[in-house]
């Protein structure tokens, strides 16, 4: 995620849960209602591990009711389960069948308990969820995301919270699975989602339906779905296909800068596989621009989001593209295993912007590093641990997250040297692809690569104070 500054400020209201749940492996066991996320303890659920999600939803801008059909396909991880949970903010729930069982379920909170004892589950399951609503934007602070109605349509973007606002899910990064979205929509109206388009229907009484897939594993939260006027264009470069799609409302100005930047996508990507000594995970890329001001663009996977407000200059618009295509790496491809490591995902991403800016012929790393390193010990950028930073918004996505994230790596870099910062890179996003990961697992690595103690440098640069 990029957050403009001045959007900053807020704070994220928790929802209650209970802690993981030991499974006994004879005896069918009631899934626990949180993954164990000490940030989020409602969020994703224990005892089963979603394989793929397929979404059959219609949305309406005239009233915003979303209608949908979740069929969520999953494996149990430990006992058989008698009972378990989804994540599902709002929403009304029509029916739900487990392995096509009609089953009764109980809403608490954000879960939706499959009521114990009606079924047990054991290997590979189904869970179908009928449902029909107005899903609840997610406010915090001053921004809004999550499901949010724009003038022609409809956005679906947000990070933590978003996946549970529109179907019932496993919502969790940890918790990644393919995804296929059906979206019936109004005729005249265009649907951009993550991955292939594999269908752009016919027109039938009015409506049209989209279908679109992903097939490497994405987490919850990085499911996208962008409906209004969007001019949608597609090419290959390189065995990868780029799918844009830009807001025909934007104006001249911010439309030129965001084609311009979106042109250069092929380019980002090749420097951004050189930079992390890897391919660019996926066969598919793009970008959605759209004419709402979020105040934040987002990594959703294979096809960022951006919100308006980028594309006033150039070089702004270049650098929220370097950076949402470098979470494809670090964020999507290597995703986190618990938010309180967000420092993996927006430390990278900011310092791949230092490493182009430098490419490009602007300040270098090590500038920018230095600009980083002369800032008072007194000054509140050094008060917040970042390897913890806490769950509210303003702390999650701080700009010591993001700068100090980025500092770390550069002075990592400067500490072990270009060959093995380069190496580590490499083996970072090679040996971890397509997991969840965390900082002990990074720090680890770069202690065997630099073949040296890294527990001091990493304490100093994660925790809180300025390094000495
Ligand atoms: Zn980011």
């Amino acid at each position: 995620m990029l957050r403009l500054p001045a959007l900053l400020a807020g704070t994220l209201l928790l929802v209650a849960g209970c802690a993981g749940q030991a499974a006994v492996r004879e005896f069918p066991v009631v899934g626990a209602p949180g993954i164990g996320d000490d940030y989020f303890p409602g969020d994703g659920n224990g005892g089963y591990d979603v394989q793929r999600y397929d979404l059959d939803i219609g949305y309406d801008p005239a009233t915003d009711e979303l209608t949908g059909t979740a069929l969520v396909t999953a494996d149990i991880t430990g006992a058989p389960l008698r009972g378990f949970s989804l994540d599902l903010v709002g929403l009304d729930v029509a029916s739900v069948r487990v392995d096509g069982t009609e089953v009764t379920t109980t809403r608490d909170g954000d879960e939706l308990l499959v009521d114990p004892g009606q079924v047990v589950v054991d290997g590979r399951f189904t869970v179908q969820v009928e449902y029909s609503g107005v899903p609840e934007p997610v406010r915090d602070g001053p921004g809004v995301s999550g499901v949010v109605p724009t003038d022609d349509g409809v956005l679906v973007v947000g990070q933590p919270d978003v996946a549970a606002t529109w179907f019932p899910v496993n919502d969790h990064p940890r918790d990644a699975a393919a995804v296929q979205l059906s979206v019936t929509v109004p005729e005249d109206l265009v649907a951009v989602s993550n991955g292939t388009l594999v269908a752009e229907g016919e027109p039938v009484d009015g409506e049209r339906t989209w279908v679109w897939r992903s097939d490497e594993p994405m987490a919850p939260y990085l499911i996208t779905l962008a409906v209004g006027d969007y001019d949608l264009t597609e090419r290959e470069v390189d065995g990868i296909t780029y799918r844009d799609a830009v807001a025909t409302g934007l104006t001249d100005r911010r439309a030129d800068n965001a084609r311009a930047a979106l042109d250069r996508q092929p380019e980002v990507v090749d420097f951004l596989a050189g930079m992390f000594g890897s391919p660019y995970p996926f066969t598919e890329c793009g970008g959605i621009v759209t004419d709402s001001s979020l105040g934040f663009a987002l990594e959703t996977q294979t096809r960022p989001i951006y919100a308006r407000d980028f594309f006033g200059t150039a070089s702004a618009a270049e650098l929220v593209v370097v950076h949402e295509l470098a979470h494809q790496w670090t964020g999507d491809d290597l995703r986190l295993d618990r938010w309180s490591d967000i420092w993996l995902n927006e430390g990278f991403a900011t310092y791949a912007e230092w490493a182009w800016t430098e490419a490009e012929g602007g300040e270098t790393v090590a500038d920018q590093l230095a600009a980083v390193t002369d800032l008072s010990a007194d000054d509140e950028f050094w008060q917040q641990a970042i390897g913890d930073p806490g769950p509210a918004t303003d702390e999650l996505f701080s700009t010591a997250v993001y700068v100090r994230g980025a500092a770390t790596l550069a002075a990592l870099r400067e500490g072990i040297g270009d060959d093995a910062f380069d190496e580590l890179l490499s083996r970072w996003t090679t040996d971890r692809a397509g997991q969840a990961v965390t900082t002990a697992e990074f720090t680890e690595l770069a202690a065997e690569v630099a073949g040296t103690d890294l527990s001091g440098f990493f304490a100093d640069w994660l925790g809180a104070g300025k390094p000495t």
